[in-house]
């Protein structure tokens, strides 16, 4: 058994599928004779050829099928495979060392490795990630050792039964590609759960554990898996007894998950008539047809960073005013809360400047980035507020610690009105500005910030992670990062019954909000609005039209008296199993 973390929830049995890298660690090939090299720079130019046609094919489908700022991904590919540098290097060692053009690839690329981390490996991390998605694709037009390629692993795939992936990490292009196979978990040696595979599997709601410390040195493909993505647990090669335990869950699970799908249009009531909205967190185009597809009443968090981090230098405002409308037009009811850039931490983008800071989550990042950025803030603004016009629509200001901070950007808003105003640019005047609680220092001063704001929306995921001091993506302190906690809902308990008292419309739209124990207190707490990824909202649905707003209230008093995280969650898996068994296994708290 190996545990890592649950990223998302369900439990399924398959087959193992590796997804390699083409670029091993095998010892490097050199060619027979000098003679030979013309002959390898050739074959090595062609398949750079290939590289690049099949590049512009795939940008071409991905913009047409996810949006530009996907799209933008594999242009930034495009740059790399013809980056003379990197054609150079490999020619050198080719002619030089009489390296095979693979081997020489992997050398080129070792080297890269070993650059990239000692200038500035925080900053280079997804750089790096890019190199090597296009050097290993390169490498499959090299060897034709297409399993392991990006675009190969559906040529070779097993057959049509869904299979478990595994691999170190998935890469941007592999992620995007996977939408074609049928993929039935996902398990990752590395990232957690903001990386590319839990993003892509709970979007699909499919299963998936990350951080999986040593999976690839235990698994060869076709070998029989359990992934528990609501544990994080792995078996490999489960005995008789496991394997037909775990079955029978898998079995309800899918059972149940079909059965779901069936309310997308049942409204969101508890079961004494008590209404919710349930909304969905996208971060791109696809994401909006989902919580389309699942019934979704709106999105409830638009994360703006995609576009962001999917391009090569600021997006301008007419770029962004056309893919805020865009997504507006596709989500349910036209209803979209845009939240502002949320930089930093892990994710940076090389425009911004390169920065080295011992502690980035704490450091500069999201609102604090605008500020000393204020003309990306008011481009932003500008094509939000225009955008606005198309439908109902919201802005969120992330990472808020401030009432300055909040005063700062309410006039910075106010400022951006008069000036489209006397331009002459139309804009909506409704659009409606929030605030993020998600650093506790915005929490214990929830009553301030409530009278210079018009809603809230609590982003538990950093909530929980900055009142617990641990990383939400470090498997070694992931177990501190709990929701289901006392600290987590006192806080919790705090900001809602804050709102209440002073009417203001509060969200939640961390990962908590998608989670069926957690949604059951929250729902008691007087919570109305859930905002989650689209796959939860169809359980969520169901949850809360079994259970009356009583019951949810006897619920999260009780929970508020407990004094431990193993109380609360035994009290709460027992309140659930009475509700319904099945639903259960949608948790992965
Ligand atoms: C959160 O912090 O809970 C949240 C929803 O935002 P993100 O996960 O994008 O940080
Ligand atoms: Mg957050």
């Amino acid at each position: 058994m190996h545990k890592g973390i649950g990223v998302s929830p369900g439990v399924v049995v398959g087959a193992a599928y590796r997804v390699e890298s083409v670029l091993g660690s095998g010892e490097p090939q050199t060619l027979d004779s000098p003679s030979q090299v013309p002959a390898e720079i050739e074959r090595f130019d062609r398949a750079v050829e290939e590289t690049t046609a099949e590049l512009e094919i795939f940008v071409q489908r991905i913009a047409l099928e996810l949006g530009t700022p996907a799209a933008d991904i594999f242009k930034s590919h495009l740059q790399i495979v013809n980056d003379p540098e990197l054609l150079a290097k490999v020619h050198a060692a080719i002619q030089k060392k009489l390296l095979t053009a693979f081997s020489a690839l992997q050398v080129v690329m070792n080297g890269y490795a070993a650059q990239f981390a000692r200038i500035d490996q925080e900053y280079f991390r997804e750089r790096l990630t890019d190199v090597r998605d296009v050097i290993t694709r390169i490498g499959s037009h090299l060897t034709r050792k297409t399993e392991s390629s990006v675009n190969g692993a559906a040529e070779s795939h097993p057959g049509d039964e869904p299979v478990v992936l595994v691999a170190h990490e998935i890469l941007p292009s592999q992620a995007m590609n996977l939408g074609e196979l049928p993929i039935a978990a996902i398990v990752t040696e590395i990232g957690g759960s903001t990386s590319h595979a839990a993003i892509l599997a709970r979007s699909r709601g499919i299963p998936a554990v990350s951080g999986v410390e040593g999976i690839m040195n235990d698994v060869v493909s076709g070998d029989l898996m359990v992934v528990d993505g609501r544990e994080g647990h792995v078996i490999v090669r489960p005995d008789r007894e496991a394997t037909m335990a775990y079955r029978k869950v898998q079995r309800e699970f899918f059972h149940l998950k079909d059965s779901l799908i069936a309310n997308r249009d049942q409204p969101a009531v508890s079961c004494d008539g008590t209404q919710v909205e349930l909304l969905a967190n996208i971060n791109n185009l696809a994401d909006a047809h989902s919580a389309e597809t699942v019934g979704a009443g709106g999105i409830g968090l638009f994360r703006t960073e995609y576009l962001f981090l999917t391009h090569h230098d600021v997006p301008g405002e007419e770029e962004q005013y056309e893919y805020y409308r865009q997504i507006i037009l596709d989500s349910p009811n036209k209803t979209v809360t845009i939240r502002t850039l949320d930089l930093g931490g892990d994710k940076t983008v090389p425009y911004l400047g390169r920065r080295n800071e011992p502690n980035p989550f704490m450091g500069w990042r999201s609102i604090r980035i605008f500020f000393d950025n204020p003309k990306l803030l008011v481009t932003q603004m500008r094509a939000i507020l225009r955008a606005g016009r198309h439908g109902k629509v919201s802005m969120l200001f992330p990472m808020i610690t401030t009432v300055e901070e909040l005063r700062k950007l309410n006039k910075l808003v106010k400022e951006t009105r008069s000036n489209l105003r006397r331009e002459g640019v139309p804009f909506a005047e409704d659009v409606k500005t929030g605030v993020m609680v998600e650093v506790p220092a915005a929490a214990v001063c929830i009553e301030a910030l409530l009278r210079e704001t018009d809603f809230i929306s609590i982003g538990s995921n950093d909530l929980i992670q900055y009142l617990v001091a641990a990383d939400r993506d470090n498997p070694k302190v992931a177990h501190l990062c709990e929701p289901l906690s006392p600290a987590i809902f006192r806080v919790l308990h705090m900001v809602l019954e804050a709102c209440q008292r002073t009417g203001t419309p509060v969200t939640l739209c961390g990962e908590m909000a998608g989670q069926p124990r957690s949604a059951l207190v929250l729902f008691g707490m007087g919570l109305r609005r859930f905002s989650m990824s689209p796959a939860f909202v169809p359980t969520v649905k169901a949850l809360l039209s079994s259970v009356t707003t009583a019951q949810a209230e006897r619920f999260a008093h009780h929970v508020l008296q407990l004094s431990t995280g193993d109380e609360i969650r035994s009290y709460l898996s027992e309140r659930l199993r009475e509700i319904s068994s099945t639903l259960e296994l949608f948790d992965s708290a």
